[in-house]
């Protein structure tokens, strides 16, 4: 039988970070992937692989995450501050103050020191030019929190922790997905089954890290703990998170922990396949809906597009959709605001829809004219005066709608108008496992289970109901970290 001090189950960005961690601290570590080769990284592969992080400005970031910027650069970049309690503000403000307190200061106070960990682990970071800022006189000016990427997005990141965990001597093993967690008489984890190509085998091990996705994946979970209709939406990632970590967790009595019934998910193109593309990866999305109008197939608004950032309103939004008829909503945009689209709108993979007069387009989209012509014709009557400004909230609003867009209304009027059509597409989970400041796993009498630790989406107790761009990879490598260190501790006695 292998043995190994720690073996880590998964190989995405909160399974990397967790691997690096223990090695880091003299662990021996066994990465355990499920998926093959070339289906590697997860849903972390799939990610602009944004992160939100604490700064006080680009003269900070620059000085230890974002130092391959040249001083020409750092001058054309402003960079609103992101201090901890922008970062606090901004994950209670969006959860409704349900995030668990001590989990949201472990988050936000570790990392800054988790992306200069990445960093002095070769992991190379540059601004989100692309996506997050709007030059204005010259300069590019940033907005809303998630404003530095890993160079080569998400698929860039997987690459970059893998070689450097395999460069520290972490093995991994792909095409085989953990099934059983193994324990002693005295509830230490001893071990753990796992089903390869050539069956089932047993790995011994002193300590384990869950890190291996919720379970956003798997249909019939979903409809479980989501809701009916959750077996209908698109899958935005990788198709092999079907929640088998929470459940082998739960099988040896772990704590369930947070938001069950709730997940992230955004408005995604009607035609996108029903898992994650590798090669358009999460260019699917369409996330310029505050510089439109977002309507249902019987021709209504149905929520305040300008409500606030988008980064702050993406993922609640994707849910509104799964309640609209047939979990379809259009985004209707004029000549003014489509040259500031973001790229995902320019790729050949999209439903998109375009003519010259309200009327003509509803007939392209199969919705009742006169419904449209009226809904448009009356949200431009609402559209008060005012400066707009996309990188700010620019309070240009509506006045007198049932449902007032409160920033960057703008009339839609200047044909000719682009639509396109979109669902639901899930990205994660929110509910998952509970774990304590060292990542260990909790049992239902909020007890560590010896040698078991958990990171990533199966954690539960941070994103409740909505979530703040960039803090799904942020918490993957800070809490796995973290549990790295733990098992580490753990393997040499210390826990
Ligand atoms: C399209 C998209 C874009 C996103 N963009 C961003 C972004 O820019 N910034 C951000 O912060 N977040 C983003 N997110 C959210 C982000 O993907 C997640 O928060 C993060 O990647 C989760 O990392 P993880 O390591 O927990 O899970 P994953 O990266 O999904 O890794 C889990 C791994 O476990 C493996 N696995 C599953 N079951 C088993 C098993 N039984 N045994 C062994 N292995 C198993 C899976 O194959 C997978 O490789 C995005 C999500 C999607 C889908």
């Amino acid at each position: 039988m292998s043995s190994y001090d720690v073996v880590v189950v998964g190989a995405g960005n909160a399974a990397l970070s967790a691997a690096m961690a223990a090695r880091e601290n003299g662990a021996s570590v066994l990465i355990l992937e499920k998926a093959a080769e070339e289906e590697k990284g997860g849903n972390s592969y799939f990610t602009a692989g944004g992160f939100r992080f604490c700064h006080s400005g680009i003269e900070d970031a620059a000085a230890d995450v974002l130092t391959d910027l040249s001083d020409a650069e750092r001058e054309q970049i402003v960079l609103p501050v992101h201090d901890r309690n922008t970062f606090y503000d901004a994950l209670m403000k969006v959860t409704h103050h349900q995030s668990d307190e001590d989990m949201a200061w472990r988050l936000i106070d570790g990392s800054r020191p988790a992306m200069v960990w990445l960093k002095s682990h070769r992991i190379r970071f540059i601004p989100m030019f692309g996506r997050q800022s709007f030059k204005v006189e010259g300069k590019h000016h940033f907005y809303g929190g998630v404003n530095i990427e890993a160079v080569g997005g998400g698929a860039g990141l997987v690459e970059m922790e893998l070689a450097e965990a395999l460069r520290m001597g972490c093995e991994i093993r792909y095409s085989s997905g953990a099934t059983r967690l193994l324990q002693n008489q005295q509830r230490r984890i001893t071990g753990l089954e796992v089903r390869g190509a050539d069956g089932y085998e047993e790995i011994e091990a002193k300590a384990v890290v869950l890190a291996c996705g919720g379970f956003e994946s798997n249909p019939e979970m979903r409809v479980r703990y989501l809701g009916p209709g959750w077996d209908l939406c698109r899958v935005r990632g990788t198709r092999h998170n079907m929640g088998d970590g929470i459940r082998m967790a739960m099988d040896i009595g772990a704590r369930p922990y947070g938001n069950w019934s709730g997940c992230h998910s955004v408005g995604w193109d009607i035609s996108a396949p029903p898992y994650g593309d590798y090669e358009v990866l999460d260019n699917f999305q369409k996330h310029s809906y505050p510089w439109g109008i977002m309507v249902n197939l019987n021709g209504e608004r149905f929520v305040d597009e300008g409500e606030d950032l988008r980064n702050l309103t993406y993922v609640k939004f994707g849910r509104e959709i799964m309640s609209q008829p047939f979990r379809t909503a259009v985004q209707i945009f004029d000549q003014k605001t489509i040259p500031l689209l973001r790229d995902e709108y320019r790729i050949k993979q999209v439903t998109k829809y375009t003519a010259n007069s309200m009327e003509e387009l509803a007939g392209e989209l199969e919705i009742n004219p006169q419904a449209l012509a009226g809904t448009v014709a009356a949200f431009n009557a609402a559209c008060q005066p005012g400066e707009n400004n996309p990188s700010i909230l620019d309070g240009v609003t509506t006045e007198g709608l049932a449902i007032n867009k409160t920033n960057w209304a703008l009339p839609i009027n200047e044909p000719p108008f682009e639509a396109y059509v979109t669902t639901t597409g899930i990205s994660f989970t929110f509910g998952g496992l509970r774990i304590d400041d060292v990542g260990a796993v909790q049992d239902l009498s909020d007890r560590s289970i010896p040698g078991l630790f958990a990171a990533g989406e199966l954690v539960g107790g941070l994103f409740f109901e909505n979530y703040p761009g960039g803090s799904g990879l942020m918490a993957g490598t800070v809490f796995g970290k973290r549990a790295g260190e733990g098992a580490a501790e753990y393997v040499n006695g210390g826990a």
